[in-house]
This record gives C-alpha cells, structure tokens and sequence, in this order.
C-alpha cells in the first residue's frame, strides 16, 4: 500500500502541470510577493530595538528587493493566457517557488537557536503560516509546492540541529508535520487536479468529435455523397434565390437531365460502375456549364441544372451542347460506356414563378423528351400540362370502367393458310368507354402501365377471357385456340401473371385453349435470363407461348433458342409488303425457314388482301390473321364467325391440325 501510494506520490509530483493550474499559481504570484514583503516588514519591526536587528533589517530589505523584482515579473506573466505547459516553464515555476521559499530559509538560519525564543516561536510561526499560503497557491503544482515546504522546513530542522537547541524540538517536529500535512493536502488536490484534467480532455475531445460528426450530417444532409454536387433540397433553394436575384426580363432555365439506358449499366456492370459513371457526368456537367450556373443530382441517374440569361432558343442551344458533352465515351471499368441523356427544362418567368412550378414542369418535359425518342431536349409547353390532365382522366376513368365492366375482348380469328379453316382468335382487349366510344388499347394501355394499374387491367382480362372460354364449352361451341396477349409489365412482376393463369386453369380453362403472346419489348432493359425464368414457369405450367411482333423489336436468334417458344408471329409492317418489296418478301420468308428449323408454326399479322396470301403460302406461312378475314369483333360474332368460316372451308379439322404442331415441352 505505501509502495503505491508512494507511486502515486511520484506520478503526481513528476506531472507536467496543465495550463490551468500553471494559470492559478500565476494569478497568485504577484499577491505572494506583496505578502512576503509585508511579512519581512512585520518581522523586522518586531527586532526594533533588539541586538539582532541590523541583520534581521538587512536580510527584510532584501527580502523586500527580491518579492519587488518577483511582483513585477509575475504581474507580467499574470497577463498571459496560458496556452501550454513546456517542461521548461513547468521547471520555471520550481524555480520560483524555490525563490519564493529562500528569504524563509535564510529568516530561520537567522533566528533560530540564536534569538531568544519569543522571537523563534515568532519565526516558527511565520515559517508555519507560509507553509500553508503556499499550500493554498501550489496546491496544483505538487512539485513546486514539495520544493517550497521541503526548503522552508528541512531549513528549519537544520537551523536548529546546527545549534543544537534541544528545548525547541517539540516546536520544531510539530511545524514539520504541519508542513507535510499541507504537502499531503497539496498531493491529494494535485491528483484531483490531473482527475478533472482528464475528465477535461476527455470532455474536450467529445466535444472534438462531436463537432467533427455535425459537420459531417451537415455536408451529408446537403451534398451528393456519389458525385459530391448539391443534392435535392440545396437545388430547391438555389432555384428559390435565383428567382429572388432575378432582375425584371432576366430569365433563367430549369432543367431536369435524365441518363438513357442508366439501369442497364447497373444491372449489367454493377452499382459500382453505375456510380462511376454518375461521376463522370457530374465532371462533364460542371465543365459544360458557366460560371454562374447551378447543377445538382437530384436522385439516382436525374441531374438538375439552373442555366442562367437564357431565353428558349439559347436554351435549347445550351441543352444540346450539354446533351453532347455528357454522351462523349466514358471508360469504365475498362469497358467503353456510351452514356447518353435527355433533358427536360422549363424557363422562367414563362413556365413558372417558383421553383416547385419550375421543376414540376421541366419534369413534365423530361417526360416528353424520353416518349420521343431519348437523348434530345424538350421544352416544356401548356399543352403537356393538358396531356398530362388527359391522362389524369383516363386513369380516373379507367379505375371506373374497371368496377363496371366496360372493359371488353375482342377476338380476330386465325386462319389456316392452307386449308382456310379457322383455327382460334386473338383475344384483343377494348374499352366500351361511356363517352369516347370503343377505345383502343393504345389510347388506354400505355397510361395503365405508366400510373402503376396493368395488374389489375391484365387480371380483368383474364377474367373476360375465361368466362367466355367457359360459357363457349359449356355451350358446346368451337373456338379453337385463344391467344393472350402479356404487357412487358406483366412479365416485371411474375407473381401477379402466374396467379392469372393459376385463375384461369382454376376457372375451367384448359391450358391447350390458349396462347400467351409475348413481345419482344418483354427484354427491353432486363436480363433476358430474368424473361425467361418467367417464360419457364409458364410454361411449366403447360401453356404455348407465341413471340409477337417478331423483327420489329430486341429480340434475337438466341432467343428463340433460349426461349420456351412455339409460334413466331411475323408482323404486319413486313406482311403489308410482301407482294411489292422484295425485301419485306425476304424477311419474312428467312424469317418462315428459321421457325421451320426451330419446330416453330408461324403466323402473318396484317394479312389484308388475297395476293398477301398467295405470296404468304408461296413461302411456307402455316396462319395468317387480318382484315381479310375479319376483324376484332365481340364474342358472339366470333363465335359466328368460327362456325361460318369452318363449313367454308375444306380442311380437315383444325383442332387436329393445331394440335399436331405443338412443339413437345
Ligand atoms: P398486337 O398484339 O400486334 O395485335 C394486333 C393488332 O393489329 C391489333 O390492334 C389488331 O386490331 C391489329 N390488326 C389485326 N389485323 C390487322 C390488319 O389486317 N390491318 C391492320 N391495320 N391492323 C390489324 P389492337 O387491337 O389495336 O392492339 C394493338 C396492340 O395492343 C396489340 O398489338 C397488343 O400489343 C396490344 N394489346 C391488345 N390487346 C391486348 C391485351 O388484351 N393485353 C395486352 N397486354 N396487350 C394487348
Ligand atoms: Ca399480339
Ligand atoms: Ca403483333
């Protein structure tokens, strides 16, 4: 226990005092002086008269001499703000305690054995009395405390010791201990000190890091981390403050960028190279624009950007040449990337007069400029804000004609090319809109799948198509093989299309009944893997699929080597030109002698007229489907259709013949 706490002693005697406590002893430097002064006044008054006082006068007025030189230095150094302790300044402050000890020391050389012992016991007390002033002020500072108490006392003890004056030992011991109960106080208050000085750094660097983290959120909360633009809500306000600087006819213009094609690149290279090339583009913005313009990212592959002093015509200048210099090549990854953009703006005062207005309406643009065709820039006018109204209808509208059934089937028959007989229909979807008439499914499909509704239009479908599937059975009529069409979306969520068919089984339909048609848009922007994982599924469940539209969109010839496929249907841009371009008569004849290869039965969309059939079956096409024949018509004409068009023709029976192309699973 004494060995630790003789440790402890030496750790603390040995710390390098903070700035805080050097700071107190110096504050009470230049009151220790004037005290000591005064003390060494009282004491040779107190020898007037007596034989001794020359000496005690004499070492009073050096004493005096030397806490006058000590006040003055310590006023000085009282002034100072202390910043840091070095070892030398802490080494200083023993110095000058030691200093402040000495007159002390020479007083009890002086005294002590030799006056008489009023005159010691007066000394002593000094002495004593001291010992405590200085334990009050270097009660921080252990080491200079120790050299103060230990000159003062041990000069005491050797006063006395030299003179051999017994009778005072008493005295003496009692002021010594007394003097190493205040080194002890001065000790325990010194560890107190170096305790809270701890506690203070500790506080100190909480503090630090604390500061260091709110400036963090704070960058966080208003810079892009990715591309270290602005982000969103510092976009808002520039846009706000830009509005409030702009002086009368000054415009300005929003505009609102958009990277075509920026998924594939996240999903075929990965986030990684997706980032990468956000920060590309960020770079290619920034050099593209002047000086006083803004841009900011506002979320995923959408850029903002405020281009000052511009009235439409600069606009649409200044939108193309940063359209160019954001499609330049990119290497990323080692790859070669051709990023590509469309840019919607919006100008003020014309389009807006707050930012929200400006931004919604450059985003409206940026809408456009995607529908037509990507990698331009539109501008934004009030007749989209009508077509967006428009469409606002329409969706209303169709949640209502949803719920009263006003959405119906049609069917266009398919014909056997060879024989004439009819070998089932196309089911084509139609909307019996109360006040637009028969609607068709370009004029409602393209806003169910924009606001997030061609789940619950397919599911209808379905439903329509299923009931008369079932009501034809069970009425006994022949209706051969009915094709289903599937939107691309469709396919995104799988889950909601494989219940669909689930329904349909579980209604009373066979999976021989029908055909899901796909279209090539199904492996626009997705992995065709993706596709057909789906495709698998439903063909798992026992159902045909036909590719639609075949040649027009991104499908390939591997894909109908991937793909679970069993007829090709040839679209009607090249049946329509069969008989007067070679061409199209080229196309569509490889295109017949690829699915003869593949096992595939092939349909001709369109077919209008009789010589685009006699060309059709010249080059081997096994159906064809089109206004020659008929056109989409209600169920009840179909059916009619059906039976009129089988007695017509000489064929055997078509069930049989569709039956017997069926490619096996
Ligand atoms: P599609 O699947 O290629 O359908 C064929 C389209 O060609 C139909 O247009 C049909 O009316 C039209 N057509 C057929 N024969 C001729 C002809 O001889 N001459 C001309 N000029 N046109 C002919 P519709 O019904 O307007 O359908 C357009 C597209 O809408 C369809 O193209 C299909 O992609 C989609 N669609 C139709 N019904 C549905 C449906 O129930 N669900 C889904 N997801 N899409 C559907
Ligand atoms: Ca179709
Ligand atoms: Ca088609």
């Amino acid at each position: 226990m004494l060995r630790s706490l003789f440790g402890k002693f030496r750790d603390t005697l040995l710390r390098r005092p903070s700035p805080e406590d050097v700071q107190v002893v110096l504050e009470a430097g230049p009151i220790a002086a004037l005290v000591t002064a005064l003390l060494a006044i009282i004491f040779a008054l107190s020898y007037h008269g007596e034989g001794d006082g020359p000496v005690v006068y004499g070492w009073a007025g050096a004493t005096v001499l030397l806490s006058l030189f000590m006040y003055l230095r310590g006023r000085k150094a009282a002034r100072r703000e202390v910043a840091a302790v070095s070892r030398s300044g802490s080494i200083r402050i023993v110095v000058f305690s030691l200093l402040f000890a000495s007159p002390w020391s020479a007083l009890a050389f002086l005294t002590l054995g030799r006056t008489d012992l009023a005159q010691q016991m007066i000394a002593l007390m000094v002495c004593a009395g001291l010992c405590s002033g200085a334990a009050i002020v270097l009660h921080r500072t252990l080491l200079a405390a120790t050299a103060y108490f230990g000159v003062v006392l041990l000069s005491v003890i050797a006063a006395f010791a030299l003179r051999g004056q017994t009778d005072m030992w008493p005295v003496t011991i009692y002021v010594v201990l007394y003097g190493l109960s205040l080194l002890a106080l001065a000790f325990l208050t010194a560890r107190m000190s170096k305790a809270q000085e701890t506690s203070n750094n500790e506080l100190s660097e909480l503090a630090d890091d604390l500061h260091a983290a709110h400036e963090e959120i704070s960058v966080m909360a208003f810079v892009d981390p990715v591309t270290d633009l602005p982000n969103r809500s510092v976009f808002g306000r520039q846009v706000h403050e830009q509005i409030a600087r702009a002086e009368e006819g000054q415009g300005f213009a929003v505009f609102l960028l958009d990277l075509d094609g920026f998924k594939n690149v996240n999903d075929g290279i990965g986030y990684h190279a997706g980032d990468q090339l956000l920060q590309v583009v960020a770079t290619r913005l920034r050099e593209a624009l002047g000086p006083d313009d803004e841009v900011a990212r506002l979320w995923a592959d959408e850029f903002a950007l405020v281009v000052k002093g511009v009235d439409e015509q600069a606009a649409l200048k200044r939108a193309a040449g940063i359209i160019n210099s954001v499609s330049k090549p990119a290497m990323i990854d080692e790859r070669a990337i051709y990023p590509n953009a469309s840019i919607g703006g919006a100008l003020y005062p014309r389009d807006g007069e707050t930012e929200h207005e400006l931004i919604r309406k450059a985003n409206i643009a940026l809408h456009r400029a995607k529908e037509n065709g990507r990698g331009r820039c539109v501008l934004y006018t009030g007749a989209m804000s009508a077509r967006i109204a428009e469409i606002d209808r329409i969706e209303h509208d169709l949640h209502v004609a949803l719920l009263e059934g006003q959405i119906e089937i049609h069917y266009q028959p398919k014909i056997d090319l060879e024989t004439g007989a009819p070998l089932g229909a196309e089911a084509l979807v139609r909307w019996n809109h109360p006040k637009g008439g028969v609607l068709t499914p370009d004029q409602f499909l393209g806003v169910a799948a924009e606001r997030g509704m061609m789940l619950d239009v397919s599911s209808h479908i379905f439903e329509v198509i299923a009931r008369d599937i079932v009501a034809w059975r069970d009425a006994g009529a022949a209706f051969g093989k009915i094709a289903i069409n599937i939107h691309p979306l469709d396919l995104k969520s799988p889950t909601g299309l494989l219940a669909n068919l689930r329904r349909l089984l579980t209604a009373g339909v066979r999976q021989s009944d029908v055909v899901i048609e796909i279209t090539e848009g199904c492996f626009v922007g997705r992995d065709t893997d993706e596709a057909a994982i789906a495709l698998d599924a439903i063909h798992e469940m026992g159902f045909e699929l036909a590719l639609d539209d075949f040649g027009t969109g991104h499908a390939s010839l591997s894909h109908l080597r991937k793909l679970p496929i069993h007829e090709l249907k040839i679209d009607r841009e090249f049946v329509s030109g069969i008989c007067h371009n070679q061409h199209d008569l080229a196309i569509v004849s490889a295109t017949i002698e690829i699915a003869r290869c593949l096992d595939l039965r092939t349909v001709a969309e369109g077919v209008e007229t009789a010589e685009q059939i006699a060309a059709l079956r010249e080059v081997g096409a096994d159906i064809g489907q089109g206004y020659h024949w008929c056109k989409p018509v209600p169920a009840a004409e179909y059916l009619a259709f059906f039976e009129g068009q089988r007695t017509v023709a000489s064929a055997p029976p078509p069930l049989a013949r569709l039956a017997s192309d069926h490619k096996t699973p």
